[in-house]
C-alpha cells in the first residue's frame, strides 16, 4: 500500500559542471540587481565572485557582494545585509556557498521583503508570517552538504539567547539552484566530511521520518547509496570529479528528502546544540547519529535495517542483517572520514546538556514529533549523554 502523502518542492535544479555559467540566465528572471552573499571573502580571494559579477552583468544583471556571514549566520549579520542590500537597491539575493551563506540569503531576502528584523520570523512565529513579500532568492552551492539549494529552512543563530532554530516557508524556496560540482572542488577534506555527513543524516532522517513520503523515499535511498560510494573516496582526494558530481548529487536529493519528511531528533538536537557552542554543524551530527539511531530504530526497525544494505549498495536486503549492522556501517564510514569527535571537544559543556534537550522541545518541537520513537525529555537527556 502507498501511504497517503503530500509532496511539494518548487526549486528549478540546473545540475552540471560549469553550470554557474548560466547564473545570469536564470538570474535576470527575477531582478535587476542582485546582492551576493558569502561567508567571508574566501570566494573574492579565489576570483570567484568576480567571476560570477561578471556572468550576471553579461545578462544585464548589476550585483554587490555582501560577505560580512560566519558560517552559521547570526541574525544579527542577516539584518545588516538586508539594509545594506536595501540601501542598493537589491531587488535579488543570491547565496553562494554553502548551508551558510544560502540561509543567509533566505533570512536576508524575508528581512528585504517584509521590512522586520528576522529575529521576528524565529522563535514562537508562524511561519505564515514569511509571505509572497519574500525577495526572490538563487541559490549557488559550493558545498554538498546541506542541501540549502533546495530546501524552504533557514538555520539562524541568535548569540544572545544560544539559540539556532530553522525557518522557512514556501516563499523562501530558491527560485533556482545551481549545483556545479566544480565549485567544490576547492573544499578541503575535513569540509567535505563534515558536510558530506549531514547528507547522510539528511538521508537517513527523511527516510525514516513519519513525514517520509515514496517519492522523498527515493532520493534519499539513492542519496545513502552515493554517500556510501563515494564519500570516502572524496576525502580522500577531493579532485576525484566522479566522486565530486555524485556527491553534489547526493547532496541535493538528500536537501528534496528533508524538503518535504523534514528532519528528526538528531537534527532537532544539533540545531539546540549548535546553538549553545558554534559547532560544525555536520561533525555534531556525527557525534549523534549512531546513537539517536539506536534509539530510534526500534520503532520503525524495517527502514533502519535497510541503511545497511544502502551503504553497502547492495541490492535485495540479506535475510540476517540487524538493525545492528546499519550502526556499524555507519560507525565505519564516520571513523574512515576523520569525524567521530564527542560533543564535549565540541564545545559541550556537561552543566548544559539539559539546556540543550529543553532547546529542543522549545523550538525545535517537530523534530520529536516527526521523530519515529518520540522522544521525551530523558530521553533526550539520554542521548547527549551517550554523545558526549
Ligand atoms: P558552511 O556554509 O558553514 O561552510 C563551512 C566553511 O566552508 C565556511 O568557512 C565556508 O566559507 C567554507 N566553504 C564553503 N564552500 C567551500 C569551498 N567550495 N571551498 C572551500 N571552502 C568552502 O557549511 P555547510 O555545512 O554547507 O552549512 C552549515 C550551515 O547550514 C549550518 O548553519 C547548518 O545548521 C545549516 N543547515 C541548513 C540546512 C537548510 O536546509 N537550510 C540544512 C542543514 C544545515
Amino acid at each position: 500500500m502507498i501511504k497517503d502523502f503530500m509532496y511539494y518542492n518548487p526549486v528549478k535544479l540546473v545540475f552540471g559542471e560549469g553550470k554557474l555559467e548560466e547564473a545570469g540566465k536564470w538570474a535576470k528572471e527575477y531582478g535587476k540587481k542582485a546582492v551576493i552573499v558569502t561567508t567571508g571573502t574566501l570566494f573574492k580571494e579565489s576570483g570567484l565572485v568576480d567571476r560570477l559579477q561578471k556572468i550576471l552583468k553579461d545578462s544585464g544583471v548589476d550585483s554587490i557582494y555582501y560577505p560580512d556571514v560566519d558560517a552559521n549566520p547570526l541574525n544579527t549579520q542577516i539584518d545588516k545585509g538586508a539594509e545594506t542590500a536595501r540601501a542598493k537597491g537589491c531587488d535579488l539575493v543570491i547565496g553562494l556557498g554553502g548551508g551558510s551563506a544560502i540561509d543567509a540569503a533566505k533570512g536576508m531576502a524575508i528581512v528585504l521583503g517584509h521590512k522586520r528584523p528576522i529575529w521576528d520570523f524565529c522563535i514562537g512565529a508562524d511561519a505564515a508570517a514569511i509571505t509572497v513579500k519574500t525577495y526572490p532568492i538563487i541559490a549557488i552551492t559550493t558545498t554538498s552538504g546541506t542541501g540549502s539549494e533546495c530546501t524552504q529552512w533557514s538555520v539562524i543563530t541568535n548569540p544572545d539567547t544560544e539559540e539556532k532554530p530553522g525557518i522557512g516557508s514556501d516563499y523562501t524556496f530558491a527560485k533556482v539552484a545551481i549545483v556545479d560540482p566544480e565549485l567544490m572542488v576547492s573544499m578541503p577534506p575535513k569540509i567535505t566530511a563534515s558536510t558530506g555527513f549531514d547528507t547522510l543524516a539528511h538521508s537517513i532522517e527523511a527516510y525514516t521520518a513519519d513525514l517520509a513520503t515514496p517519492i522523498t523515499d527515493m532520493g534519499c535511498e539513492q542519496a545513502i547509496r552515493l554517500v556510501g560510494r563515494y564519500l570516502r573516496r572524496v576525502v580522500k582526494n577531493g579532485e576525484d570529479r566522479e566522486a565530486r558530481n555524485a556527491m553534489a548529487y547526493a547532496n541535493s536529493l538528500a536537501g528534496i528528502g528533508i524538503s518535504v519528511g523534514i528532519v528528526t531528533v538528531c537534527h532537532g538536537l544539533a540545531h539546540s546544540i549548535g546553538g549553545l557552542t558554534g559547532s560544525t554543524h555536520g561533525e555534531t551530527l556525527a557525534a549523534m547519529t549512531p546513537h539517536t539511531m539506536r534509539f530510534s530504530m526500534k520503532a520503525f526497525p524495517d527502514k533502519f535495517r535497510k541503511i545497511a544494505m544502502f551503504l553497502r549498495d547492495e541490492c535485495g536486503l540479506p535475510e540476517n542483517y540487524s538493525l545492528e549492522d546499519s550502526i556499524k556501517e555507519v560507525e565505519d564510514l564516520i571513523r574512515d572520514i576523520g569525524l567521530g569527535a564527542p560533543l564535549s571537544q565540541q564545545g559541550l559543556k556537561e552543566k548544559d546538556i539539559e539546556r540543550a534537550a529543553d532547546g529542543v522541545i522549545r523550538y525545535m518541537g517537530g523534530s520529536i514529533t516527526n521523530d519515529p520513537a518520540t522522544p521525551s525529555r530523558e530521553d533526550l537527556i539520554g542521548i547527549i549523554r551517550k554523545a558526549f
